[in-house]
């Protein structure tokens, strides 16, 4: 039995009754993509407005990304942190000189870059903040999406991410989005770190209101603590600046990055940020069997590249800023958040309900993804204007009263 004999429906029976039932996935059978475009296992084409959740920034299979995961394939894909390898300290040198930052510690998943940022704060909390064993606090925001270990859903406020799965891990506290005061009110002197989105994802592509980063920064300051920028979504080039808190001005202690990372061709993420804190993992403190593989670190290396160019975070924020433009002119759009090539677009009520909304836009030719009444538009970076525009179209017919 070939995959090639069986129907997109025989696919989807066979997910169903042999795969696990984590996540409920489109009807629809991927079998190739290239570009802003994906095929599906009978042959037909789609404009990819969802771009796996930021983990396509630059596209499927982008040539240099390809290039990159093929050389590397002929030489050497694992060593494993019990050998150096060539690949990994020219990717963390050039992806801590792209961001700004001092130290690179890869990982595989977002969310073990996540739990990885919580180790290091809470042994900082104890070695350098002096904080009691065993009491240190991470501040977290409502709505946040960090991931899916027992650690991160931990502090979800998803009550679907949590159920069923407690015990949970104590030591987070978590406060609204955006809300200062809240912050200032929930930090005491055994605060390890503040754990953010700088645009929570997830939630719907929400931008905090102006200042706030700014002022989570010098609270910060004031009291001491490690401020943590979750920008496994919302880094690398989705918002139009390579950082998404680079728009702010705004530097964080620590980063985590994840998803586009490796371009989508396989799993890479890291924890980034300043060297003194890293430091605080001693030898031997931490690890992992695949972290930093040679293959990764390649393909990671081409990414990082690309990015150092400009070109996509030029492309995201002027191509952005049409597509911002046409979603708002939409008849039946009541609200378009987000920032460059990234939009949240919710939906007038009557506009939304019984519409099957993303299964029109399918039939299309578009792809998207939907969360109760809002639209995400994440297409991949490399998009065309003319493109952005015939997804738009779409999105307007099916909208159209
Ligand atoms: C996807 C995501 C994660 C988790 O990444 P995984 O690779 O799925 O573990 C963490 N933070 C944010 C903001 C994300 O969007």
């Amino acid at each position: 039995m070939t995959a090639d004999l069986l129907s997109a429906q025989d696919h989807m029976d066979l997910a169903a009754r042999w795969g696990g039932p984590d996540s409920v996935p489109f009807p629809v059978v991927l079998s190739e993509g290239e570009g802003a475009w994906v095929t599906d296992s009978e042959g037909r084409r789609y404009l990819d407005f969802h771009g796996g959740y930021s983990a396509l920034n630059f596209g499927h299979r982008h040539p240099a990304l390809v290039a990159a995961a093929k050389a590397q394939l002929d030489r050497i894909t694992l060593s494993t942190r019990a050998f150096h390898n060539d690949q990994y300290g020219p990717f963390c040198r050039e992806l801590a000189e792209l961001t700004g930052t001092e130290m690179v510690m890869p990982s595989n998943s977002g969310g073990e870059a996540i739990d990885t940022a919580i180790k290091v704060a809470r042994k900082w909390a104890y070695q350098v903040k002096g904080v009691p064993d065993g009491a240190a606090e991470v501040i977290v925001a409502a709505s946040n999406f960090h991931g899916r270990t027992i650690s991160i859903i931990s502090f979800s406020s998803h009550e679907n991410h949590k159920a069923g799965f407690g015990p949970f891990t104590p030591g987070f506290k978590t406060v609204p989005f955006g809300d200062i005061k809240a912050l200032r009110g929930a930090v005491t002197e055994n605060t390890a770190a503040i754990l953010l989105e700088p645009v929570q994802g997830e939630a719907g592509i929400v931008v905090p209101p102006k200042g706030y980063l700014n002022e989570v920064r010098q609270l910060c300051d004031d009291s001491n603590t490690l401020f943590i920028a979750d920008e496994v979504q919302c880094g690398l080039a989705r918002t139009g600046d390579t950082l998404a808190l680079d728009h702010e001005g705004v530097k964080a202690d620590l980063y985590t990055l994840g998803k586009s990372l490796s371009g989508g061709l396989l799993p890479l993420s890291a924890l980034i940020g300043r060297a003194d804190v890293l430091r605080v993992i001693g030898h031997g403190d931490h690890g992992s069997t695949f972290g930093g593989n040679p293959l990764a670190c390649a393909v990671g290396l081409a990414a990082v590249r690309l990015l150092a160019t400009g070109e996509l975070q030029e492309r995201s924020r002027e191509l952005g800023a049409h597509l911002h433009t046409r979603l708002n002119e939409l008849d039946g759009v009541t609200e378009v958040r987000g920032r460059g090539l990234w939009a949240g677009v919710q939906i007038a009520e009557e506009r939304w309900a019984d519409r099957r909304v993303t299964e029109r836009l399918a039939e299309r030719g578009l792809l998207c993804k939907e969360a109760r009444g809002h639209l995400r538009v994440a297409p991949p970076l490399v998009v065309t204007r003319e493109e952005i525009d015939l997804g738009v179209d779409m999105i307007a017919e099916v909208l159209a009263p």
